[in-house]
């Protein structure tokens, strides 16, 4: 049997803990570090964190990611918990690669994003294989972030271009999409902010640095 070893680049303080081949599909088991102390969402207490595994053996947390070879990548993890000492309030631990409430990984958001710019919601909906109303909920998601979204002032951006998207079903949805395309094989999306005039393109570009405008190419 022949071995195939692949890179995979994971979210910040993620590891990698196995793999499981699916039909058409990639699972990957990943972990994190788990926090010391939590706070209650309840009683708002913090304490010394008291960390319960899902008592349901085997029953994994299943949550999308980027593609690997053209295909779906899972990440697979283990729900843990923390039981409040005080109220005994139990609440799921959220993986730091994932928004609460959702099935994929803001990764996952925003190849989302990149992929609308010159196609439409039901267009990459069927290529990702999720409905256009997951596609809307998540550029809803991306630009409420977009309010307090930063972009490091010491990155090195050499490329960038300005899209806009539309979202057209029932209400219509504009945004302008700022991508940093330094990398051209790896663009990665630096802002989203809501409409697709002067205006909007305006706020994305306030979130660079002065240093960092001048350097900049137009793609
Ligand atoms: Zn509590």
């Amino acid at each position: 049997m022949a071995n195939l070893t692949i890179d995979i680049d994971l979210p910040e303080n993620v590891t990698i803990t196995g793999y499981h081949r699916l039909p058409e599909a990639h699972g990957i088991e990943v972990s994190w570090p788990l926090p010391e102390t939590c706070c209650c969402p309840r009683c708002k207490t913090v304490e010394p964190a008291r960390l319960e595994a899902n008592l349901d053996k085997g029953k994994m947390r299943v949550v999308r990611d980027l593609d690997v070879f053209g295909q779906s990548a899972f990440f697979c993890y283990q729900a843990v918990f923390h039981r409040c000492p005080k109220c005994h309030h139990r609440h799921d631990l959220l993986a730091p690669f994932k928004r609460k409430d959702t099935g994929y990984t803001y990764r996952f958001e925003k190849q989302v994003l990149r992929m609308l710019i010159g196609s439409n919601e039901a267009e990459v909906a069927r290529r990702l294989g999720i409905s256009a109303e997951t596609v809307r909920f998540i550029v809803k998601n991306q630009l409420a972030d977009g309010q307090a979204m930063t972009i490091d002032p010491q990155r090195v951006i050499t490329d960038i271009g300005m899209d806009e998207v539309s979202l057209k079903k029932r209400h219509k949805l504009y945004a302008t999409i700022m991508t940093d395309l330094t990398d051209p094989k790896n663009p990665q999306v630096l802002a989203v902010k809501p409409g697709r005039d002067e205006k909007a393109g305006e706020a994305c570009l306030n979130l660079l640095t002065p240093a960092q405008r001048d350097k900049v190419r137009w793609r």
